[in-house]
């Protein structure tokens, strides 16, 4: 081969390269925006420990009813972190003593251990991750708003993809997600993470409705369980997982603010007989809830009455029984602690505790 035709055949083939190269190129999606933490002085930051005004019986905790289990007498409750733009999506992990939550627009996920209120960033980016759980095997389950998806933290570190579309089309920003003992996944599908680009990334809705969806832990099939909600947000099963619980946010786009009840067939994804569980949260609305050994179901409250801001706890059969009161809009908890009677609620610019009276139920 000649010098000219050898560059002739090396341009050849550094075309056919090219060519090879851009047919198999893939756009990589954005993560979303990254925060800064917020920027306030050591100063100014909200203090740590105890909130002001707790003489013991603390009267941030309300009881309206004899049934009420969230004081623990000789207790309060305490602020045990802080520097967040908004924070969400609380799940303890017992074997390790931590909880990760998410700091939604600074896009991360947060690790907070229990043993010295250690605080630090577990993922970022976390595609503007939302509500997380624990699965049965322990396992980290988070609804992502940027990436669209729930994933799964495997043991080893590697992220799973549970679910990231139905019928072809892309799902709108999962924001809450539950497991039920037969490993089957629970999640709802609002739009809020993709309504702007500061909670998530703004993109069109492919998904008409606003489903929640349950994922079947053999065949990895995604269902439609309920599609009426105008947003439905967070879930919870009863301790013995005939009735499934689930907030509808809707207030915020021309909707109600409210819980509805159903019951549930866990293996066969069926939810019939719906009901108002739980209302009388406008103008403000509740975000997400747990529920107790005895059924009592805890839920955040925000957004309205300054006054309300926090939790309120409903007996089974739907009475008021409680209430915690916080000096900032609340929007998502859950029971932590080695005994699960340790009350983790994410407010806002931060997460705050208090050890309860009874124990939450052994499953998110
Ligand atoms: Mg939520």
């Amino acid at each position: 081969m000649n010098r000219r035709a050898f560059l002739a055949s090396s341009a050849a083939a550094a075309t056919a390269a090219g060519t090879v190269k851009l047919a198999t190129a893939a756009t990589v999606p954005l993560t979303g925006e990254t925060g800064d933490p917020l920027p306030v002085p050591p100063s100014e930051q909200l203090p740590l420990g105890p909130l002001a005004g707790s003489r013991y019986p603390d009267s941030h905790i309300e009881a309206l009813d004899k049934r009420f289990k969230g004081s623990p007498g000789t207790g309060a409750v305490e602020r045990v972190a802080t520097g967040f733009r908004w924070a969400e999506g609380p799940a303890y992990f017992r074997a390790g003593r931590y909880l990760i939550f998410s700091d939604i627009p600074n896009n991360r996920q947060m690790r907070l251990t229990e043993d010295d209120n250690h605080l630090s960033v577990f993922r970022s980016p976390s595609y503007n991750s939302n509500g997380n759980t624990v699965d049965r095997q322990g396992r980290l389950i988070t609804c992502q708003h940027g990436g669209r998806r729930v994933v799964r933290t495997e043991f080893d570190g590697t992220i799973t993809i549970i679910a990231d579309s139905y019928n072809g089309k892309k799902l709108n920003s999962p924001n809450d997600v539950v497991v039920a003992s037969d490993d089957s996944i629970w999640f709802s599908d609002p739009s809020y993470g993709i309504g702007g680009n500061y909670e998530g990334l703004e993109a069109p809705q492919e998904q008409a409705k606003h489903n929640v969806f349950r994922v079947d832990p053999k065949s990895g099939e995604i269902k439609v369980v309920v599609d009426d909600f105008t947003q439905p947000n967070g879930l919870a099963f009863s301790p013995d997982e005939k009735k499934l619980y689930i907030i509808d946010s809707g207030i915020t786009h021309g909707g109600p603010a409210h819980i509805r009840v159903f019951d549930v067939d866990v293996g066969g994804g069926k939810l019939t007989n719906s009901k108002v569980f739980a209302e009388g949260f406008a103008p403000g609305f509740t975000d997400g809830m747990r529920v107790d050994v005895e059924g009592s179901v805890w839920t955040s409250m925000g957004w309205g009455d300054a006054k309300e801001d926090g939790v309120r706890c409903y007996a089974s059969n739907g009475d008021l029984i409680g209430k915690i009161h916080l000096p900032e809009t609340c929007a998502n908890l859950t029971f932590g602690g080695l005994l699960h009677n340790r009350l983790y609620m994410c407010a806002s610019t931060s997460v705050y505790a208090l050890y309860v009276n009874t124990r939450g139920a052994a499953y998110p």
